[in-house]
């Protein structure tokens, strides 16, 4: 193959695949010279879940991308023999919280190729800092959203946080970017710091709402999901109500999913492994058929995993509104034990953001989620506590972590094959269910990803559809996934023969977009009066009086529980 063809291949693709597919005949049928690739990977059943094409071929990699898919004989400098096993897209985690280099060689050995934070983020003044401590010292590819809660710590509590690791220090730092209502000045603020992240080419917005649902407004969530729309991209949340009973979830997702085609905006659903997940999958599959760009993404496991002072634990909550134990669901990650009320709050005193396993859904719940079409798996991995291990150390020097961390690829397709899923659906959930809206985006590098497909990227998964397994558990939750002997990060070789290459060249890119202008235009009462009449009254306008105390006021407490005095002149 020479190159041109290889580019030619790849313009072609926005023609659609119907040329594609015609392309690929003319692909095939040309016979490959010797020597001519970097790499081959010889008679695997390579498998691509947006043409469906599902065969056993020799693959051939040249500078970094597939450049061929054939029947025939093909050599490189190097080969893999891949007899009896899957040549898939290398899997992509949309949802990778910790941030240390350690949670890459973990990572690496479940098949993940792409690790970036859509839900939480990084800092939107901190972008580039953010993406530039990575490039040419990172084992996969990286990305990450502009984060909400980060916007509102920097406005609302002076806390300057780069990364889900530092939130364990942001949310002691003060109760504002949880609990605060915005005035209009400080939501300037806030948008705009977002924004900052946005014109410096984040991954749209990334907003852990459900942790800030009293002090974040129906207004000020809008206007989060309108500033991303601006740039064409996405909003990924924690929905208000999760994790939440079945009616209080789906009204999660509907104030995004309403947001969202009111503004013609992509939206990312994240972790919807929840009650009343089959009402979020069906109106996800419906507003995907009216031609909205919006997706969900799970992890395959019963119970989640999340800081011991989450609103949504306090007992009001959790015991009374939603029926749960502390004893049957509230679980300590680093001793194992089960938290009552009383040693939650004895915990909550000395460490209030203690890792702990939520146990919320049962096991049975889990293979249906793994049928869902269009869905992307996620890990959610939360940051290590006390985090010391770096890329050297050895697996078992990990302090415990949700077993997600470690095994949800695996997991996943352990399970579809207990569960006779076909295996095209794992492939897809793996890889190409997230590649797809993110390069519907215009994120060139979600374009040439998810996909095996010459002109795309070689990010691979070579894995043995009878062996691969996690081997993760509640109790143990750093060990590595086996049953994937290889794993290819933009053409280079980072698992071989089940082992992480620990000298490999690190060749991870950043995924991201180009820097652009800024799209945000400062919120103003006038502004909202001449074009829809009235403004809104949490954010300085409307009219005095018009709303219950409590339920909006700048200055108002907290108020989990939906009580609140109406004024007296009612
Ligand atoms: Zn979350």
């Amino acid at each position: 193959m020479k190159p041109v063809t290889i580019v030619s291949i790849h313009r072609m693709r926005t023609a659609g695949l119907m040329i594609l597919a015609l392309m690929w005949t003319v692909v095939l049928a040309v016979p490959a010279a010797a020597q001519d690739y970097d790499l081959v990977i010889l008679n695997g059943r390579v498998m691509d879940p947006e043409t469906m094409y599902d065969s056993v071929a020799n693959v051939g990699v040249k500078d970094g991308r597939i450049a061929v898919i054939t029947k025939d004989t093909v050599t490189g400098e190097e080969t893999i023999d891949a007899t009896g096993h899957v040549v898939a897209p290398g899997f992509i985690d949309g949802h990778f919280h910790y941030t240390g280099i350690f949670g890459a060689k973990v990572a690496l050995r479940d098949g993940r190729t792409t690790l970036m934070d859509l839900e939480m983020g990084t800092l939107g003044t901190k972008v580039d800092e953010w993406y530039t401590a990575r490039e040419g010292k990172w084992p996969v590819n990286f990305g990450a959203a502009s984060a909400h809660e980060f916007a509102r710590s920097l406005v609302l509590d002076g806390y300057e946080c780069i990364d889900t690791s530092d939130a364990t220090n942001s949310r002691k730092a003060g109760t504002g970017w949880s609990s605060k209502k915005l005035d209009l000045e400080e939501a300037n603020k806030v948008l705009s710091v977002v924004d900052e992240g946005l014109a410096a080419g984040a991954l749209g917005c990334g907003s852990t709402l459900g942790y800030m649902r009293d002090g974040v407004s129906a207004r000020e969530f809008f206007e989060l999901q309108r500033l991303a729309g601006l740039y064409g991209r996405q909003t990924g949340a924690h929905f208000r109500y999760t994790p939440g009973s079945e009616v209080t979830e789906a009204n999660g997702i509907q104030e995004l999913l309403a947001n969202a085609s009111a503004l013609g905006a992509p939206a990312l659903a994240c972790h919807f492994n929840n009650p009343g997940y089959n009402l979020v999958q069906e109106l996800l599959v419906r507003m995907r058929a009216r031609g909205m760009n919006v997706w969900g993404e799970i992890y395959p496991y019963a119970a989640g995993s999340t800081a011991l002072n989450a609103v949504f634990l306090e007992p009001e909550m959790w015991v009374e509104t939603l029926g749960y134990k502390y004893e049957e669901t509230i679980q300590d990650v680093a001793t194992g034990e089960f938290y009552t009320q009383e040693s939650r709050e004895e915990m909550l005193k000395k460490e209030p953001t203690r890792v702990v396993l939520v146990y919320k859904m049962p096991k049975s719940a889990i293979v249906d989620w793994l049928r869902l079409p269009g869905v992307a798996l996620c890990s959610d991995a939360m940051p290590l506590v006390p985090d010391e291990v770096t890329w050297e150390s050895p697996y078992d020097a990990a302090p415990n972590s949700h077993p997600r961390f470690s095994g949800t690829w695996a997991r996943a397709f352990r399970m579809g094959r207990e569960n006779d899923i076909p295996l095209m659906q794992t492939v897809a959930m793996s890889s190409y269910n997230l590649a797809r809206p993110l390069g519907e985006m215009g994120l060139k590098a979600m374009q040439e990803r998810g996909r095996m497909q010459p002109g795309m990227v070689a990010d691979i998964t070579i894995f043995d559809p009878e062996t691969i397994t996690d081997n993760s558990t509640y109790e143990k939750g750093i060990v590595p996934s086996t049953g994937i002997p290889y794993v290819i990060v933009n053409g280079t070789i980072m698992v071989k023969d089940s082992e992480v290459v620990q000298d490999a060249t690190f060749s991870g890119q950043p995924i991201r977009f180009e820097r652009v202008e800024s799209r945000f235009e400062p919120l103003t009462i006038e502004g909202w009066q001449k074009t829809y009449y009235a403004s809104p009254v949490d954010f300085g306008g409307g009219v005095p009086g018009s709303q219950p105390r409590n339920m909006g006021a700048p200055d108002a407490l907290p108020d989990t529980h939906g009580h609140f005095d109406r004024p007296a002149d009612n």
